[in-house]
Formats: C-alpha cells, structure tokens, sequence
C-alpha cells in the first residue's frame, strides 16, 4: 500500500465520526459537568465503559491495578496489528476538568468509532484497544498500569490533549519524578538536654541547602523544587522528627535518573551530618513523550489535507520542536517507553493556560468539542495506516527502536 490511505476509508471515518457528533457532545459534557479527581474518576469509567458495552465491545473494568482504569476491544477477525488510545478523564481538585480530560476521553472515543467503521466494512483484522487511564494530573496512573502489564501487547499507543493556542502533532514534555523524604531523629528538651537529642529539623534544612547548591550545577532543562512539610513541633522540643517533598524534571528519562543519582546523596549526607536517618520515597516517575516523528508526520499531513486545518493552524514539525517545548510532564511519556506513540495537542482557544479557570470553561465549549473531534479523526486515520500499511509501521517501529537505544533503554 502506498502512503496515505485511501479516499473512501478516509471518507468512512470521517462520516462514522460525523454521526456520533452528538453523542459524543453528550458523552464530554456530562463529563466535564462532573468533575472527579484522580482514583475517584467512578462515573467517567462507568459512563465510558458502559458506552463501550453498548456497542458490543469487550469491556474489562477495574483493570491494571487501578479500579477505575478500564480496558475496550474490539477485533473483525484473527491476527493483525493492535492499535490503542488512551482516554483519559480526571479532573483538578477545586477546579474542575480545568486541563480539558473530558476532550481527550471525547477525542479517543471519536478515534475508536473511525477505527472500528473502517474494521467493520472491510474486516480488517487486527484489535483496537481503548484504554482507560485514569490519575494523570497527580498518581501516575499510566505509571501504575505500566507496572501492572498494560501496553505490553500494543504496536502503537496514541492520544490527544488540548491546548491554549497552537496544535501540535508532537508533545514535548519532560520526565519529572516526586519524592518525599522522612528524617528521623531524636528529641529532647532544647535547653535541658541538646546534647541527648539529633536534630530532624536541621537535618531537613541541610538536605534543602544541599539541593539550592546544586541547583547551580545543574542542565539548563533540569530542575529541582522542593518544600519543607514538617520540621518539629516547638521550639523548645528538639524535633525527632521531619518530612519534605520535592519534585525534580528533566529533559527526558535519562536525563532524570542521572539527576536522581545526585540528588540521594544530599539526603544521607544531612542525615549523617546530624546523626539522623532518612528515607526517600519515590512517587510515580512521569517519563517524557518519546514522541514518535513518523506518526506525528502523517498526523500533520492528514490534518492538513484531509481534514481542513488551515497551515497556518498547523507548523512544521521542525518548527514545532523549537516553539512548542513544553515544562510539563505527562504519564502518557511511560507508554512511548513501551511501546511507539505520541501525544498530539490540539489548540481549543483558551484564553489562559491548562490548569486554569479560563481553560476549563474552554474545555466545555463547542469550539474545543470540535477541535477534539478533528484531532480524534487524525488519530484514527494514522491507527488505521499502521493497521494496514506494513511499510509506514516498519518505519515507525525502526525510529522507536532507534530512539529507544539512545536512551539506553533497549
Ligand atoms: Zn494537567
Ligand atoms: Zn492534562
């Protein structure tokens, strides 16, 4: 098969995805009206997972580790490639869906129906995979569900996100990694006995003195934050005990166990300074978006010249790589380490960033409802070519194999 697919599947998608325009706006605004943060998102997963029952695909719930995670799929016939979107679907405490998960979840589920209208009519075979992945703003859930075994038989993972103001067929995030660390020491009278206590309190200042050095020492695109929870009760009771978190980012995975590697031994020195012990928990590592070019280079063509977005809407990869950078992370970054994909952000004319009230109301509107429809046809028609066209899949697998041993990791 040659690039590109044909007109009459591009045509199928778009149309299946067509007719379920109000469906689909139905499904993202009782989303978005009811705003769950991470492990409590109960009603998206029933309400997207009993849509997937619906249309008689198999449904498994509470899956991966997480009980509201869930796993759709559908296949025509035997063998063939499989090819998954993630939907996603929490919200922000107190904010509401104020990073747009109710698009993403609408975007995957606009993909699927495109996807599985093509599969029907000319009994492709191969599966398509919905995956529901719940926790990303804080959790990790992609992360948990990682640990757990999800992805692993997937040939492709893809995914849309909004964005204020420009669309983007390359997410281009950092890795980033939160700890906590727990001092314990000794308590004593502060003027009785300082000599009988060890002090967790300056145990904890010398660990957050250590990080402000090396911040100076660190990559341009790496950095290091930290707050100090607790540090004693009184001012006359030595502490025995202290506790901070801290949040560290780098340019990609590699780049952040490096970091980390620097960052232990700050820890135990002020520990062994002050006659304390530690411990550092590590939450859920975020890994970067290994963003796929091959994918992200025919989601570009098919937006611009199958599905009516303006040039100017859309720049160039290469230019997009410069522009587009972004400070934030996002555990769809752990499945491009399993397995090719990317996440491509589409702009829904927010007139603030992610993470705020003016894009909250955004991620409700029409405007942002259609845009996550044209993204989840892109989408479509790119699982539809790695179902179909061998020679396109074989290149997007050689430049994920390629990246993947650049970063040390096959
Ligand atoms: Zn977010
Ligand atoms: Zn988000």
């Amino acid at each position: 098969m040659k690039d590109g697919l044909p007109s009459n599947i591009v045509k199928t998608v778009t149309t299946a995805i067509d007719n379920a325009n109000e469906e689909l706006r139905t499904i993202n605004l009782q989303i978005w009206n009811n705003p769950e943060v991470m492990f409590e998102e109960f009603k998206a997963a029933d309400l997207l997972s009993s849509w997937f029952e619906s249309k008689s695909w198999t449904v498994k719930r509470g899956v991966y580790g997480i009980e509201t995670a869930f796993e759709a799929r559908f296949s025509v016939r035997e063998g063939g490639r499989t090819v998954c979107y993630n939907a996603e679907y929490d919200a922000l405490p107190g904010i509401g869906h104020a990073c747009g998960h109710n698009l993403i979840a609408t975007s995957t589920l606009a993909s699927a129906i495109g996807v599985a209208a093509v599969m029907q009519e000319k009994q492709i075979p191969g599966t398509l995979v919905v995956m529901g992945t719940p926790a990303e703003e804080t959790g990790g859930g992609k992360w948990i569900m990682a640990n757990h075994g999800a992805w692993k038989d997937c040939d492709v993972c893809l995914m849309t996100h909004g964005m204020s103001s420009f669309s983007t067929p390359l997410f281009i995030s950092k890795a980033s990694w939160k700890f906590r660390a727990k001092f314990h020491g000794k308590g004593s009278h502060a003027a009785g006995a300082p000599w009988d206590g060890r002090n967790a309190c300056d145990a904890i200042v010398h660990a957050y003195n250590g990080l402000a050095l090396l911040r100076q020492h660190i990559g341009k695109d790496e950095s290091i934050q930290g707050v100090i929870l607790e540090a004693g009760k009184a001012p006359n009771v030595i502490p025995d005990y202290a506790e901070g978190g801290y949040s560290i980012r780098a340019k990609n995975s590699k780049g952040l166990y490096a970091l980390k590697e620097r960052i232990v031994p700050i820890f135990e020195g002020a520990a062994a300074a002050t006659g304390c012990t530690v411990e550092v928990f590590w939450d859920a590592l975020y890994e970067d978006v290994l963003s796929n070019r091959t994918l992200a280079e025919r989601y570009r063509s098919y937006m611009l010249t199958e599905l009516g977005l303006a040039a100017e809407d859309m720049i160039s990869i290469d230019e997009s790589l410069v522009k587009h950078a972004q400070n934030g992370s996002s555990d769809h970054g752990n499945c491009t380490y399993i397995t090719p994909g990317i996440q491509a952000l589409f702009s829904i004319k927010a007139e603030d960033m992610p993470h705020t009230p003016a894009f909250r109301e955004a991620a409700g509107k029409d405007f942002g409802h259609a845009e996550a429809l044209r993204a989840g046809k892109a989408n479509a028609l790119i699982g539809l070519e790695v179902m179909l066209n061998d020679a396109f899949y074989q290149s997007v697998r050689a430049e994920w194999e390629s990246s993947m041993k650049e970063a040390g990791r096959l």
